[in-house]
């Protein structure tokens, strides 16, 4: 059994993946081929935005996000600190200042009711300037964009959407990535759209930003390659990469219902085994995209228990994320401290993820609900 099996997935478009790179071989074009243009296109409309800039990675989309929001020292980006660390980590590279707001303890993403304290805690401050909320949409489900969304035009900030783990994920009707000013997401291979290698993209409907973004994408050029008007990043994506999503895209749909199904099916199982989990609920009017199939222990000793069951069943399982951002390493200048943000701290030390993905069988999932109930 696979955490994720992407060899399913890939053995029911082979052929199309492999033309679609052998076209690539046979143009040549490596770097900027008509591959990115096609599926930036193709992408702007499956998420409903007006335009839409193929990138070398999830991470470089947040960079070119706060980029071109001209984000950098003196400022600060809210997020959660209950994600995975590029999040916080392209905040820090730019010289801003993340600023952490704990998470609802039920859907994992950040709370909008302790925004506006965090926002006037800074102003207070004074140091910083509040300019950006970013939220994750952790494991797939997208935050609350309307609540953010008031809170962030009450204090004049920009919102930037992580849904690096979001795409094909649904908000009152509107797709994940389209959810803010700009939206990001990633294409790592274990992500609901993954390619064969790094890619991501930025979602946005400004055609004022998404020029910015296309000039800071290849290092802030200008009217041609040796005008250089700004400093950006080489954050291009391969046109092999976009070829092997073009093959991949055509299955997105019909993965998108598969992962509800085995979503569904994990839901009812849990229930009935009556094993002490809390299984992953997803609010009305929203649609998660099931990067991860996350459930909750009672506490840390139980989930070990849990883990050391699948291990011994042989079913993969793996943790995200056993260390909030506020208490990393790499974050120790910001001062925080256990206890900060109790809800991600909560979360960390009793959350796991069971196998996810379109093709997961109904009897692999009744092994693997059997195993926790040991
Ligand atoms: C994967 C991920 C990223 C980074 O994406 P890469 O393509 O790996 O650079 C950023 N934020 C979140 C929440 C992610 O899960």
């Amino acid at each position: 059994m696979q955490f994720i099996d992407l060899k399913a997935q890939q053995q029911l478009i082979r052929q199309k993946i492999e033309d679609n790179i052998n076209k690539v071989l046979d143009h040549g074009r490596y770097i900027m081929g008509p591959e990115i243009t096609e599926l930036e296109q193709k992408l702007a409309t499956y998420v409903g935005t007006r335009h839409a800039l193929g990138c070398a990675s999830g991470t470089d989309a947040l960079m070119l996000a706060l980029l071109a929001l001209e984000i950098g020292p003196g400022d600060a980006v809210f997020t959660s600190p209950f994600t995975f660390f590029a999040t916080g980590e392209v905040i820090a590279l730019l010289g801003a200042t993340p600023v952490f707001v704990d998470i609802d303890p039920v859907t994992f993403n950040i709370d909008p009711d302790k925004l506006a304290p965090a926002i006037q805690a800074v102003r207070q401050r004074g140091d910083l300037e509040p300019k950006v909320i970013m939220p994750v949409d952790l494991f797939g489900l997208p935050a609350d964009y309307d609540a953010i969304g008031r809170i962030a035009e009450e204090h004049n900030l920009a919102v930037v959407e992580d849904a690096a783990q979001a795409l094909g994920g649904e908000y009152q009707g509107r797709k994940a990535c389209s959810l803010a000013k700009l939206g990001c997401t990633s294409f790592f291979p274990a992500k609901p759209l993954g390619c064969y290698g790094d890619g991501g993209m930025v979602f946005c409907d400004d055609d004022e930003l998404d020029r910015l973004l296309r000039s800071l994408r290849v290092h802030g050029q200008g009217e041609d390659k040796y005008d250089n008007v700004r400093l950006g990043i080489n954050g291009r994506m391969d046109t092999i990469q976009a070829a092997v999503l073009l093959a991949k895209l055509e299955l997105l749909p019909k993965e998108m219902e598969q992962r509800q199904e085995v979503a569904g099916r994990y839901a009812e199982l849990i229930a009935a085994s009556g094993v002490a989990l809390t299984a992953p609920s997803v609010p009305q009017g929203y649609a998660s995209a099931w990067a991860q199939y996350s459930v909750l222990a009672r506490d840390e000793a139980a989930r070990g228990e849990f883990l050391e069951r699948l291990k011994a069943a042989n079913i993969p399982s793996a943790i995200y994320y056993p260390r909030p951002l506020h208490l990393q390493t790499a974050f120790a200048y910001l001062g925080h401290q256990a206890g900060d943000f109790p809800h991600s701290e909560s979360a960390g030390a009793r959350i796991f993820s069971l196998p996810m993905h379109p093709y997961l069988a109904a009897d692999d999932q009744e092994k693997i609900v059997a195993a926790l109930a040991g």
